[in-house]
């Protein structure tokens, strides 16, 4: 170290760079927090969303009893946080 340029004044020199970069960086990150938050997308869009477990096991009952070939219907909670049912055993 030269002299002149000692502990303090350089911790002070440094504590400038971060205080400028944070100001810098402060409103650009907050900007790509918001534009980054999503929900859980839904792989099955198509499908209607059922809130509860209730709601969904309600919806299979109403279709099992009105259709005549009373497909095995399963439920299942999609990542999307919904519930969804469905009759393929694909899912
Ligand atoms: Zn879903």
């Amino acid at each position: 170290m030269t002299s002149g340029f000692d502990d303090d004044e350089l911790e002070a020199y440094y504590r400038m760079i971060e205080a400028r970069s944070a100001e810098r960086g402060r409103p650009r990150r907050r900007r790509e927090k918001a534009v980054r938050y999503e929900p859980p997308t839904c792989p099955t869009p198509e499908k209607i969303a059922y809130p509860t477990l209730a709601a969904v096991t309600g919806a299979i009952l109403a279709v099992s009893r009105s259709s005549r070939q009373s497909p095995t219907l399963r439920c299942y909670e999609c990542r999307c946080g919904a519930w969804h049912f469905t009759s393929s055993r694909r899912v």
